[in-house]
């Protein structure tokens, strides 16, 4: 009886989880069940380095959830959009919000006098997924979102790879071989994210076009895609190019950590089919033999939710509540 009602009790708690943007901070309170009971954002407060933030995420707990719910919470996940000291402690190094070496994980305790803990908002995304969104069920599988930058989370045995330095998954950093040198926003050249990014896929089609001495009055993403779907050859060749380009990059991890599921996520890849379906075909050149028939590709489901979703994940794994 008693047992009973200690795990009716735990089936009550609850966990927040933050996801801090580079404009806003996402928050939910999830059940440990995964059900999201309330969420809201706030814009994010890079004046003076950033140095609001972290009063600004705790008063913002407090105003939105009452106090006797307050209570009822287990702890805090937050996703950070740069890197973790290896003891959890620490926002190293946060460049969109100015933050270095900032103790984020005590100031919010400190605030809030609930548990914290802080991991890198890639690998917050790629649990949301495994946790609630396409890669549900699964415990092996990689992440990859394809935005302004390109960022992945891996995931394996349902354990995210965090690394020695939060810098586990930064897969939009492995190096490309070009005869260009595109500039990485690491200070890199011709990192992944400066060709399969959506910046990235659009510098190729601009280059593409000055060669032809062609222009288009705009060159976006789905401005390529339908030309792509037009059969415009210059769009073509752009996009099997920004297609090898990916494809060699994520076949060599599958290939190294033998994943059985991709998952795609960001604004690229919003597209749907027109980028999933070439590029799987694209990944089958590249797939080791005896992964090729298993392996999948699908696009994210969780969209903005993914973050905060496994923030919240990553608190009830890691303290198991
Ligand atoms: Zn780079």
């Amino acid at each position: 009886f008693c047992l009973g009602e200690v795990s009716l009790k735990k089936l009550n708690k609850k966990i927040i989880g933050v996801d801090i943007g580079g404009t806003s901070i996402k928050f939910a309170l999830i059940d440990t069940q995964g059900i999201i009971e309330n969420k809201w954002s706030i814009p994010t407060n890079i004046s003076e380095k950033g140095k609001f933030i972290p009063a600004e995420i705790s008063s913002s707990i407090r105003s939105s959830i009452n106090k006797d719910t307050l209570k009822e919470i287990e702890g805090i996940g937050i996703g950070v959009p740069g890197a973790i000291s290896s003891d959890g402690e620490i926002v190293v190094r946060a460049v969109n919000l100015d933050w270095e070496q900032l103790p984020l994980k005590k100031m919010i305790q400190q605030e809030l006098d609930i548990e914290a803990c802080l991991l890198n908002d890639a690998n917050a995304a790629a649990l949301g997924e495994m946790w609630k969104g396409a890669a549900r069920g699964r415990k092996n599988l990689l992440f990859v979102t394809l935005g302004t930058g390109v960022g992945g989370g891996i995931i394996l045995n349902g354990e995210v790879l965090n690394g020695c330095h939060s810098a586990g998954g930064e897969i939009g950093h492995i190096p490309i071989r070009s005869d260009e040198n595109r500039l990485c926003g690491c200070g890199g050249i011709n990192c992944l994210e400066t060709f399969a990014s959506a910046n990235g896929f659009v510098l190729s089609m601009r280059k593409k076009l000055d060669q032809l001495n062609v222009s288009w009055p705009a060159i976006t993403p789905p401005n390529i895609f339908e030309k792509v779907a037009q059969n415009d050859e210059a769009a073509n060749e752009v996009f099997d190019e920004f297609l090898t380009v990916l494809a060699q990059a994520l076949a060599g991890i599958v290939n190294t950590i033998d994943v059985e599921e991709i998952i795609l996520g960001g604004g690229l890849s919003e597209v749907g089919a027109s980028l999933l379906e070439p590029l799987k075909k694209k990944l089958e050149n590249y797939i080791f033999p005896q992964i090729r028939p298993h392996f999948s590709v699908k696009k994210a489901l969780l969209g903005n939710d993914a973050g905060v979703y496994g923030a919240a994940y990553y608190y009830l794994s890691k303290n198991a509540v």
